[in-house]
């Protein structure tokens, strides 16, 4: 089977390779290399990938180490007159920061008057990992973030192998996650090739969309997307056990599809009495299931607790994880500068800590070029702060501080706040356990291997 670029991709880039796209912090988006179809007259570039930072041609994408940074395109090589850019409209809402186009802009005797954004900015290519899917991908729904999945995972042991019911598929955040989870790179055992994960989405354009992406993502051998309304028709794929140990529900009402994953048909679900097959559980009956359900109301946990129970669950728990982004930084620099040389402890903005830093700074080229003339080499070069100097200026203040010698910016008071804008979707995680079968037959063998056994 083909190794998908999702789960062990390569050092370069290449044609047909899903990228992600750093545009700025927190911004990322999704691009699937194109071959480039070549230069005409030393102009148009072929699939061009054109953002308010300038226009970079696939070209200029593809071959080069993961992590690049790639400048704009010398040439806008974009789609001006056919979508108004961001550069030249000046109307940000308007236009989308970012779009994929198949660079059909005719050469110009003089292209070099498209050069309107000529190496204006740059981008970073980056090679996708599920984290980065997450943070990038199209969403159609609310989608479960890193801090949730990677507990969720650990959690309901995914591990190489395992193989997970998921439902439903959403935007696939979760799916991207627990693909890779189960996957097995160098698989010792007929077990460890096992791992797939079992999808299972109700609303028909989100299905056809996962199917796309995995599709296009190669995950074909490794995940199985079925439309399906899981309250009523349940986990089976084509009739058969997907034997899974795992599952995650991301629904809106889970207990609903609780009661499929039981081990045995559940008392309250009626048999059609023309249908006297046997009761075909989703779970595999040799190992221990994990479940875990994902749902924002305390209401909704109460209901799928007891669910949960009633249908033999066990050591049942609830978790809300609240996860917080720590931002260690130096105070500003204003709170630092001595009082009495007039400096504001407490500066209002940004504008005003730089208007500073820039006085000090002028303050230092003054300084060396004054030493410089006098050829005072060698002499105490100690500097305060305020780019005074302790050692000439009688009316300063004369005591050496010793931080006075580091660089400005490295002077603040060390500080640390929460982020709190990090993105996460809350909502209340519970977890049971569901044991394994046990018949007559395992008690023997069992009793069998026991020392005192016989
Ligand atoms: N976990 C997903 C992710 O990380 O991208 C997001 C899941 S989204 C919050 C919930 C999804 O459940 C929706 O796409 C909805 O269509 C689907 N859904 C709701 N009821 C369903 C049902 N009875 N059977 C299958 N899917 C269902």
């Amino acid at each position: 089977a083909t190794v998908p670029q999702l789960l062990e991709p390569a050092q370069r880039s290449k044609p047909g390779d899903l990228a992600i796209v750093l545009l700025a912090r927190d911004n990322y988006e999704p691009l699937i290399l194109e071959q480039s179809t070549g230069a005409v007259d030393g102009y148009a570039e072929g699939a061009t990938l054109n953002t308010r930072f300038g226009s970079f041609p696939h070209s200029t994408l593809l071959d080069i180490p993961w992590g690049s940074q790639v400048r704009a395109s010398a040439v806008d090589t974009g789609s001006r007159g056919r979508k108004r850019r961001r550069d030249d409209s000046g109307d940000d809402a308007s236009t989308p920061a970012l779009e994929d186009t198949e660079g059909t802009a005719t050469p110009t005797s003089a292209p070099a008057k498209k050069a309107v954004t000529a190496s204006s900015g740059f981008i970073h290519i980056l090679r996708p990992s599920p984290e980065l899917w997450t943070y990038s991908l199209p969403h159609r729904t609310q989608v479960v973030y890193t801090p949730d999945y990677s507990y969720i995972l650990n959690r309901i042991r995914a591990r190489p192998g395992t193989r997970i019911i998921e439902a439903g598929a959403g935007s696939g955040s979760f799916t991207h996650a627990s693909v890779r989870a189960v996957y097995n790179g160098a698989p010792k055992s007929d077990d460890d090739r096992k791992g797939k994960v079992f999808s299972f989405e109700f609303n028909e354009s989100r299905f056809r969309k996962m199917e796309e992406e995995v599709e296009s993502h190669c995950l074909k051998d490794f995940v199985s997307i079925k439309h399906r309304d899981v309250y009523n028709e349940g986990f089976l794929v084509d009739g058969k056990s997907p034997m899974a140990s795992a599952v995650f529900l991301d629904l809106p009402a889970p207990w609903k599809a609780i009661r499929h994953l039981s081990r045995r048909r559940p008392q309250d679900m009626e048999q059609d009495p023309n249908d006297d097959s046997e009761w075909v559980s989703p779970l595999d009956p040799r190992k221990t299931a994990m479940i875990c359900t994902f749902s924002p109301c305390i209401e909704q946990v109460i209901q799928t607790v007891s669910d949960l129970r009633k249908l033999g669950w066990v050591e049942v728990d609830m978790v809300e994880v609240s996860n917080k982004r720590l931002v260690s930084q130096r105070d500003r620099i204003g709170s630092y500068l001595p009082k009495e040389k007039g400096a504001n402890p407490n500066p209002a903005d940004v504008t005003e800590a730089l208007s500073k830093l820039r006085e000090v700074n002028q303050k230092t080229k003054e300084f060396t070029r004054i030493k410089a003339n006098r050829g005072e080499e060698g002499q105490n070069d100690q500097m305060d702060v305020d780019g005074s100097n302790p050692e000439r200026e009688p009316n300063a203040n004369n005591k050496l501080d010793e931080s006075s010698t580091e660089k400005v910016w490295m002077q603040g008071r060390l500080i640390h706040r929460a982020e709190s804008e990090l993105k996460s979707h809350t909502s209340y995680l519970v977890f049971a356990t569901l044991p394994p079968e046990w018949s007559e037959e395992d008690e023997a063998a069992a009793f069998a291997k026991w020392p005192c056994g016989n």
